[in-house]
């Protein structure tokens, strides 16, 4: 059996595509290579000893995706590739929109027309906006987005659920992720931002090889235990494993479900320095600065309905994710570079 990963080749793809071959799982990697590396896939090679179908191609490359349909065993496919940084998002709306959502309209076209009705979509528990309560469960109201990036998350889960509705034989599972961090316990494949990390962690681990003078804590004043923002991180090797357990729910023939994929714990800012601290014996130096706009106090999942229903639950820890992490970066300070 053959998945087609689209955005195998990054950071929460190519985890995955470890887990999947580790499973028994052939993989099928579609990516343009536009936020990644094809040495990530090199490397998960490495790792699994097993070997990847690769396609350098786009989502949006209907005559790409004809070809692999017609050349692959493909089963269901999960869905990672897209545009992901909040910030670009804001300056470069079109792009967003076009890749994302118009991407994703042309790979479930080419999808249902060679009757593979099977998908895993990657959302992102910004669709929860700031959240009507916490811990957050998936009948939680979704919410105002602050960013584009986060409207292609929340406008492509409406679309995808409509195409499900319409035609009942798709079976369509949106993962909600909260936040990923961590990376493979062998340190060869991890997060490898472009230019300034926009996220906590790889700030952190890059402040942390030098390439950083220090970390700017944005806002002490939340309405939180220590004042900073609150978030669920979660590893991102755990984050993978649940693209398997809901790959064994589309075999159940599931119709339209949506997971938290959270561990439940919010950690604040402080926290993730202290705990990266103590585990790496490395200080992170850091300046309080202001708020950065669209950011919320706290955000973390309510995750039983994946325990319950996808037998699935995070069992890395805080330290275990600081320890990976920091073993990728100290390993690759460039990343795949
Ligand atoms: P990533 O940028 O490392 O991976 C995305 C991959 O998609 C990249 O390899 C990129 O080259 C590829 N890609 C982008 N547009 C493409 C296109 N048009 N055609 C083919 N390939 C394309 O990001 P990631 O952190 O691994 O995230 C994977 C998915 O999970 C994304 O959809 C992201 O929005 C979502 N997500 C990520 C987070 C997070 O914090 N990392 C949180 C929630 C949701
Ligand atoms: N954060 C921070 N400094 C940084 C990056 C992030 O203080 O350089 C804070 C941010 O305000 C939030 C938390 O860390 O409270 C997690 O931010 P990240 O961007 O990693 O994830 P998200 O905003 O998507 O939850």
């Amino acid at each position: 059996m053959s998945i087609l990963v689209t955005g195998g080749a990054g950071f929460i793809g190519s985890h995955t595509v470890v887990e999947l071959q580790n499973a028994g799982y052939e993989a099928v990697v579609l990516d343009n290579l536009s936020n990644s590396s094809k040495k990530s896939l090199e490397r998960v090679e490495t790792i699994t000893g097993k070997v990847i179908t690769f396609y350098e191609n786009d989502i949006n490359d209907r005559a790409a995706l004809q070809k692999i349909f017609k050349t692959e065993k493909i089963t269901a496919c999960i869905h990672f590739a897209g545009l992901k940084a909040v910030g670009e998002s804001v300056n470069k709306p079109w792009e967003y929109y076009q890749n994302n959502i118009a991407g994703t309209l042309v790979l479930v076209d080419e999808m249902r027309k060679n009757g593979i009705k099977n998908l895993i979509f990657s959302s992102s528990a910004t669709v929860y906006g700031d959240p009507a309560f916490i811990p957050i469960t998936e009948s939680c109201p979704k919410g105002i987005c602050t960013n584009p990036y986060g409207w292609t998350k929340s406008m492509l889960e409406q679309i995808l659920t409509d195409i499900q509705t319409a035609d009942p034989e798709w079976n369509i599972i949106l993962l909600r992720y909260f936040n990923p961090i961590g990376a493979h316990k062998s340190g060869t494949i991890g997060e490898d931002p472009n230019g300034l990390p926009n996220n906590l962690m790889p700030f952190i681990t890059q402040v942390a090889v030098g390439k950083l003078p220090e970390l700017g804590i944005f806002g002490n004043d939340y309405d939180t235990p220590d004042g900073t923002g609150v978030r669920d991180y979660i590893h991102v090797v755990d984050l993978a494993d649940g693209h398997v357990k809901a790959l064994k729910k589309i075999d159940e023939k599931c119709g339209l479900e949506i997971y938290n994929l959270g561990t439940g714990t919010g950690y604040s800012v402080l926290d993730i320095i202290s705990n990266f601290e103590k585990v790496t014996g490395i200080k992170i130096p850091y300046t309080i600065k202001p708020r950065r706009s669209g950011d919320i106090a706290s955000c973390y999942a309510n995750a039983d309905k994946a325990k319950t229903e996808l037998g699935w639950k995070a069992k890395y820890g805080i330290s275990e994710m600081c320890a990976d992490a920091w073993n990728w970066q100290s390993k690759n300070p460039e990343g795949y570079q």
